[in-house]
């Protein structure tokens, strides 16, 4: 089972710095364009939130590591670092107005959202996302080579895709945060 965890950047607000971690803060300080700040912050904030949800602990207390694989600065994909309990495989995607996380306890995720009217190609935009989604998951080892699922994005002119591991079974659970009142879509399983 995989979950799908989507927010906007409506949900971007100085009550979300306080779950935030000072590596994280930095990132925001760094940002220039409010958008590009609020995407980011949303973003963090939601991943502590979805795997708050999943293992009982408190968002701030979750420890995220995102050391690049390349260069070792903290500008990788993010990956779940707490010791004493089983730590979650995430993805992370955000674009225009909405922010996306995947989680799964059985092997690695890949999620990608994009805002069609960004693309060069809009017609384009399905491969774009499922293909993106398979790399995020790919990229994290051999288990990762799952199927692809298309995903319900709950704004118009959006789509989305999730790589689910290959033991992980077929369905996904969508949740909504801070609420649903911004999405088109309700709560409840997507196959
Ligand atoms: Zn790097």
């Amino acid at each position: 089972m995989v979950f799908v965890w989507w927010s906007s950047l409506t949900a971007a607000g100085h009550g979300l710095l306080e779950m935030l971690d000072p590596a994280e803060r930095t990132r925001l300080d760094s940002l220039d364009r409010p958008a590009d700040r609020g995407r980011s912050m949303v973003g963090a904030a939601l991943l502590r939130v979805a795997v708050a949800s999943h293992t009982g602990i408190a968002p701030a207390d979750v420890l995220v590591e995102r050391t690049c694989e390349e260069c070792g600065a903290p500008h990788g994909a993010p990956r779940i670092a707490n010791r004493a309990m089983a730590a979650p495989w995430v993805s992370v995607s955000h674009s225009g107005l909405l922010v996306v996380v995947a989680l799964s306890a059985r092997g690695p995720v890949g999620v990608d959202v994009q805002r069609v009217s960004d693309l060069a190609d809009p017609s384009a935009a399905p491969q774009w996302v499922r293909r993106e989604a398979l790399f995020k998951a790919r990229s994290r080892g051999p288990e990762g080579r799952g199927l692809v699922h298309e995903l319900e994005a709950p704004l118009a002119g959006y789509l989305a895709a999730v790589a689910l591991p290959a033991d992980d079974g077929q369905d996904v659970v969508i949740r909504h945060w801070p609420d649903r009142g911004w999405s088109l879509r309700g709560e409840g399983s997507q196959k």
